[in-house]
């Protein structure tokens, strides 16, 4: 199949490098827990994460939980920790907007994460559209990858160019995994798009046991960038513990990456 029904994600130039601060061929590296639980911790963990190496720190302020028992992030008191440690540490922050509304607080925030339940939710798609802030379009896990390229395309058509496109995993009948990574989609993006492709392998699989796996089998696939959950106490991680990786483990990964990238690609 090709994508020149969508003409302006077949047609489009990168040029998200110099917009995002990076040189030409640095791996967009983003990092940071599952969820904002509070600031002191958070502050101790992108500091750490800086020293690693990490310019975008990720957290959730606003969580889409399958259960509504579950936490649901601390909201607009997240996203006021969250601007407070982009000042205190010079990080550029990444997290999840719920719906349009929000779209006045977001202000300060570097990349915009449009969630995998939000993929197809075209009143939130055009109002991005309409901004010029660089976002992350994440592939919904019941979503084809047409579809992806559709919601894609629905931001371009309203004027920002400033995707980036996110394999996260899909719903397979495999259940061993949280969701099963789809390397296709990113092999297929390097050939339809010129936008970037990044991927989450901790979304994926929701096991930290594998993530480093994942890891390097979607960066030799050609990922512009990843996102990992990371946590200092992964195990107390309040959303998604099972996932989240140590700083040690992360630490170990980072290296990996960059040995892979320098050397391999
Ligand atoms: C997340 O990255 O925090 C998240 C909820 O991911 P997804 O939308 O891919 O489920
Ligand atoms: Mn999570």
């Amino acid at each position: 199949m090709n994508y020149t029904h969508y003409p302006l994600l077949t047609n489009s130039t990168n040029n998200l490098s110099k917009i995002l601060g990076l040189s030409p061929n640095e791996l967009l590296l983003i990092a940071g827990p599952c969820a904002i639980e509070d600031a002191e911790s958070l502050l101790q963990l992108a500091l750490e994460l800086k020293k690693l190496g990490v310019k975008y720190l990720r957290a959730g302020a606003f969580k889409p939980r399958t259960s509504p028992y579950d936490f649901q992030g601390l909201g607009l008191e997240g996203l006021t920790i969250l601007k407070k440690i982009k000042a205190a540490t010079g990080l550029k922050i990444v997290t999840e907007i719920p719906d349009a509304s929000y779209l006045p607080y977001f202000e300060d925030v570097d990349i915009i994460q449009i969630g995998a339940r939000n993929m197809q939710n075209f009143t939130l798609l055009q109002a991005l559209g309409k901004t010029n802030k660089p976002l992350i379009l994440k592939r919904g896990f019941g979503n084809t990858i047409d579809e992806w390229y559709g919601a894609c395309e629905y931001i371009l058509k309203a004027g920002n160019p400033n995707v980036i496109l996110c394999e996260r995993g899909i719903k397979t009948f495999e259940n061993s995994t949280r969701n099963t990574l789809d390397i296709s989609s990113i092999a297929l993006t390097k050939l339809s798009t010129s936008l970037p492709i990044i991927f989450d392998p901790s979304h994926a699989s929701g096991r930290s046991d594998i993530v480093e796996a994942l890891s390097l089998g979607g960066l030799a696939t050609g990922a512009d960038g990843i996102i990992i959950e990371v946590h200092q106490n992964p195990h107390a991680s309040i959303s998604d513990a099972n996932q989240a990786l140590s700083l040690e483990t992360f630490k170990e990964l980072v290296n990996k990456l960059n040995h892979l990238r320098n050397n391999l690609l």
